[in-house]
């Protein structure tokens, strides 16, 4: 029985049944107890952080299905363009410009890591005071849980935070240098940085970048972005017809789906949610408390403190990180003529990134202002991973910009484990009732 299918259907392989799968896990030499182990881990979690909400769009099951699709059936789909010749590079970070990857014909495969079930497996080769989010990624590749480890000509890490440039130094991973300041010397720094990455790429296929195919690239991937746009555009709405945390998980499949199934996914969710818009179907029960959650990215799994929230009474009405608005906020120009000055744009749209990695990072805080009066945001939630010292210190510079706004913010600093779910809870709960009686006030 068909149960869904994307509408226009395209780049689809045949499903792969559990013994094919289990074939292909072992074929790539992964440890199949301890993959079962955390695909259980996987599904358990989701079914308690996602199934329990009633008003969920239709289309939603073309994203829970891609979810659970991340450790079989898309590392089907890599395999085939691989066995057909098609090239891959692993990275860790949205500062990797996909267009020219989708240039040169080099397909990316995001691999942070959202799983606490894997973090332990890190110990081996990394401390245990680093961010879950480093450790969860390692720590797959670690236990031999990580499908796409072999499905790649090599990761490429990114000189953004302490955690990751040590990790790169360990694993001998190479990095593209993103700068730490904003000025122009930095500017043409990472100007060149691209156009190396550029090169790097056409050596990985031996296909040459050129003006049309850069310009395809950036038009497919602007649809991707303009997509997550407007589907989280819904969110203005005063009865939001998406939660938080389906928005999350259509952002976080986004990065691992194939972008032509994502986009078709994605116009379907759009119509449905255009109708349910006219209709004034909210996602939610009754008037919560509107709030923006700012921070870490929250990679596909992990979604502890979304529904701590939402379980809570609060709507979340934007997400900020970069599993959120800054993933999809920047577009690059599509009437550019010449190989330089497409380059030169992709690079300022990468700057654009408002990473704390950077210092100062002044326009975080002018892009959360903008955010909290476009969404009409109550009250910011700061969701930060444990150990990630930037936006952890951070929050503390953007709460005094919170203030004069008059817009009350709740810290939660935490990890991938389950134990403190309950706790968190209370905490948010407790968030809820002080904004609700400042807007009796
Ligand atoms: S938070 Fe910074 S380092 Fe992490 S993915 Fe985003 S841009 Fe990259
Ligand atoms: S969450 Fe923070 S510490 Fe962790 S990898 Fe991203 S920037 Fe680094």
């Amino acid at each position: 029985m068909i149960l869904y299918t994307f509408k226009k259907g395209v780049n689809v392989i045949d499903r792969l049944n559990q013994s094919e799968l289990r074939e292909m896990w072992e074929d790539l030499g992964m440890n199949l107890e301890l993959h079962d182990q955390l695909l259980e881990s996987n599904s358990r979690l989701f079914k308690k952080t996602h199934l329990w909400q009633k008003k969920r769009p239709a289309a939603m099951k073309l994203f829970d299905r891609a979810l659970h699709d991340s450790h079989g059936q898309r590392v089907a789909e890599i395999l085939d363009y691989r066995k057909g010749g098609g090239k891959s590079v692993g990275t860790f970070c949205i500062y990797v410009p996909d267009e020219i990857a989708m240039a040169a014909n080099v397909l990316t495969i995001p691999l942070c890591g959202g799983s606490g079930w894997s973090v332990s497996y890190a110990d081996e080769m990394l401390p245990r005071d680093i961010c879950p989010l480093v450790r969860s990624t390692f720590g797959m590749a670690l236990s031999e849980t990580c499908p796409y480890k072999t499905l790649k000509e090599y990761p490429l890490g990114e000189t953004t935070c302490d955690a990751k440039k040590k990790t790169w130094d360990l694993f001998g991973i190479p990095a593209m240098e993103v700068p730490q300041k904003k000025n122009e010397e930095d500017r043409k720094l990472w100007i060149s940085e691209v156009t190396t990455f550029m090169k790097d790429m056409e050596k990985v296929s031996g296909t040459e970048v050129t003006v049309d195919k850069l310009r395809d690239s950036i038009r497919k991937c602007n649809r991707k972005r303009v997509i997550l746009q407007q589907i989280n555009g819904f969110r203005r709405l005063k009865t939001p017809p998406i939660s938080g945390l389906d928005a999350l998980l259509v952002s976080q499949v986004a990065l691992n789906m194939d972008i032509d199934n994502f986009i078709s996914a994605g116009e379907e969710l759009l119509e449905e949610l255009m109708e349910r818009a006219d209709n004034d179907v909210s996602a939610f029960d009754g008037d919560g408390v509107r709030v923006l959650f700012a921070g870490t990215p929250s990679p596909m799994g992990y979604a502890k403190v979304h529904w701590a929230a939402e379980t809570s009474g609060l709507q979340i009405v934007a997400d900020e990180s970069c599993t959120g608005i800054r993933y999809y906020r920047d577009l690059v120009p599509e009437d550019l003529d010449t190989l330089d000055e497409m380059i030169e744009a992709i690079a300022d749209r990468y700057f654009k990134i408002d990473c704390p990695c950077f210092s100062p990072n002044t326009e975080r805080f002018d892009n959360i202002a903008d955010v909290i009066d476009e969404f009409q945001a109550e009250a910011v939630v700061h969701n930060i991973l444990q150990f990630c010292h930037g936006f952890n210190i951070e929050a503390g510079a953007l709460d005094k910009m919170l203030i004069e706004k008059d817009i009350p913010s709740l810290k939660i600093v935490c990890d991938y484990s389950e134990e403190d779910g309950e706790q968190i809870k209370i905490r948010m709960e407790a968030f809820r009732e002080i904004i609700e009686s400042k807007r009796n006030r």
